[in-house]
């Protein structure tokens, strides 16, 4: 076989192999479960650790409540009426990780309005008024309080920050019934919003790790699920996988992948 031949079928081989397959397995979220109570039974303190937005939070009805508000301007309204209706009516399932992907999705093709709704999201997704109005992505109010029920302090471990997010995000999980009681849950948040969400991260785990022993980690961004896997490989690691970021990273070989808090 001619060099040429040989890479030939090397090349289409790189180019065959897909990336790593999703590995969903809801019953991850038994086995998190089964964890804690083994755990509360020893005498030890189980630890969950949650990221919020995109898993246990919908950030994407976020969005869409603003770009509803953008499409229901006066201004976009007059300059883009077609599109600015189009943005009035934005559902949910059809808003991404960005929003050229969502305006591509919703068949908008404007560069101007793209610039301005970005402009117009960045200065109301990051805030108090809107982030306390977010609802929980599906089964995870259940989810969490039943493992605080059976004995996990559960931690919320979030980029968002505290300067412009703190009191908009205790509302609005204590409004969910999510667990806030001070005794079995800590929230924290970024000290600095420009700080990087991953290195902020990376800063909390050792003060998790005093909390008790960590027996399960949630997140659904690929590079924070892994850096928590390798922190806490003891603990049962999920990737929820809503939306996340294009960072090139993917979730690690036995991490598991859940689409929200159902268990089936
Ligand atoms: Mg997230």
């Amino acid at each position: 076989m001619s060099t040429f031949v040989l890479a030939l079928q090397a090349f289409l081989f790189i180019i065959a192999v897909p990336a790593r397959a999703a590995d969903y397995r809801p019953e991850a979220l038994g086995e998190v479960g089964a964890r804690v109570e083994q755990a509360a039974r020893a005498g030890a303190r189980p630890v969950v650790v949650f990221d919020l937005d995109d898993t246990l939070i919908n950030s994407r009805e976020r969005t869409t409540r603003i770009l509803r508000e953008l499409g229901e301007s006066e201004e976009v309204r007059r300059a883009f009426p077609d599109d600015a209706e189009t943005l009035a009516a934005t559902p949910v399932s059809r808003v991404r990780y960005y929003l050229e992907e969502t305006f591509a999705n919703l068949g908008i093709d404007n560069k101007p309005l793209l610039a301005q709704a970005n402009e117009f999201w960045l200065k109301r997704f990051f805030t108090n008024d809107y982030c306390a109005k977010d609802k929980p992505v599906r089964g995870a109010v259940g989810y969490v309080s039943w493992l605080a029920k059976l004995g996990a302090k559960v931690v919320y471990l979030t980029g968002r920050d505290a300067p412009n997010m703190e009191p908009g995000t205790r509302y609005n999980l204590t409004r969910s019934r999510f667990p806030m009681s001070p005794e079995n849950t800590l929230l924290l948040m970024k000290p600095d919003p420009k700080m990087d969400d991953t290195e902020f991260k990376k800063t909390a785990l050792a003060a998790i790790g005093r909390l008790g022993d960590v027996v399960g980690v949630f997140e659904n961004e690929p590079r924070n699920i892994n850096v928590l896997h390798a922190a806490f490989p003891a603990a049962v690691a999920v990737f929820v996988d809503t939306v996340h970021s294009n960072k090139p990273d993917v979730p690690a070989a036995d991490v598991a992948w859940v689409r929200d808090f159902r268990s089936e």
